[in-house]
């Protein structure tokens, strides 16, 4: 599996919640190298189409395609294996383990829940252990942050765990990148390094969605976007055709 090259497309995927539509018959398509953003109010659904991507939710209906690989609904190691990677809302990371540790964790994929699963995780091997090491070492130089490796993970600030996040989502060398509010809680300076990243990202063949508060970066930095409201699509277009688009401007964008 190489970097980028895979086409993701939804067809009718659906999830309800008891009685709530949380998504209710999604299509959506992101190219390889393309920056897809998808915005909409408190509600709309966009964490429940990025967890049922990344196969944190089961959909029960509609189906999902890698290229030609059909996804089966759930399965988020798999997906992960199969190239797709995320980041979270609020960072995931080991505390007590250094930084290098935490993006070379990526690496191993299964999405470990305890400091001692990640560890076991880890190559036993001391010749796959220096390459993962070497690996990580290159995806904090992409992000900016190799000088923080060997610092301890519970010492950095808010603003350096999601570009952390970042890196180890690199280290699965994914085809797609969906990416949560990765701009929540930035400075205007790093929401402009993240926005360089991201396009560097895309750049190198890899398809990105973006779940993202923040119009000033969706509209920079999106090719297409998708609107969503109560689990369904209101409007999907270019940047340029949603920033003018009457219903969106109306109902969400509060112009
Ligand atoms: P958004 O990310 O756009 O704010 P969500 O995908 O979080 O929207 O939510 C879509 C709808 O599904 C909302 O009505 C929300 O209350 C409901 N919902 C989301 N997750 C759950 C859950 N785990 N249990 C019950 N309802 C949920």
């Amino acid at each position: 599996k190489s970097a980028g090259g895979r086409p993701l497309s939804l067809r009718g995927i659906a999830l309800s919640f008891g009685n709530v539509r949380a998504i209710d018959g999604l299509d959506l398509d992101v190219a390889p190298g393309r920056i897809h953003g998808l915005i909409g109010p408190n509600g709309s659904g966009k964490t429940t189409t990025l967890n049922v991507i990344s196969g944190y939710y089961a959909a029960k209906g509609g189906t999902m395609k890698l290229g030609d690989d059909v996804l089966p609904p759930g399965m988020p190691a798999l997906r992960a294996r199969k190239g797709i990677a995320r980041t979270f809302q609020t960072p995931r990371v080991i505390g007590e383990a250094s930084v290098l540790q935490n993006v070379m964790i990526g690496g191993t994929i299964e999405g470990q829940a305890t400091f001692v699963e990640a560890m076991l995780s880890l190559p036993r091997n001391r010749r796959d252990e220096r390459m993962l090491a070497a690996k990580a070492q290159g995806m904090l130089g992409v992000v900016g942050l190799e000088a923080l490796a060997d610092i301890r993970a519970d010492r950095l600030q808010h603003s350096e765990l999601r570009f952390i996040e970042i890196a180890r989502a690199l280290m699965l060398d994914p085809d797609f990148l969906l990416l949560d509010e990765p701009a929540a809680g930035l400075s205007g300076d790093e929401i402009e390094r993240l926005a360089g990243l991201i396009k560097a990202i895309s750049a190198r063949g890899t398809g990105v969605l973006l779940v993202e508060h923040h119009a000033d970066l969706i509209f920079a930095i999106c090719d297409e976007i998708t609107v969503l409201n109560l689990g369904r699509i209101l409007a999907a277009g270019t940047a340029a055709e949603i920033r003018t688009h009457k219903e969106v401007v109306s109902a969400y964008l509060g112009a």
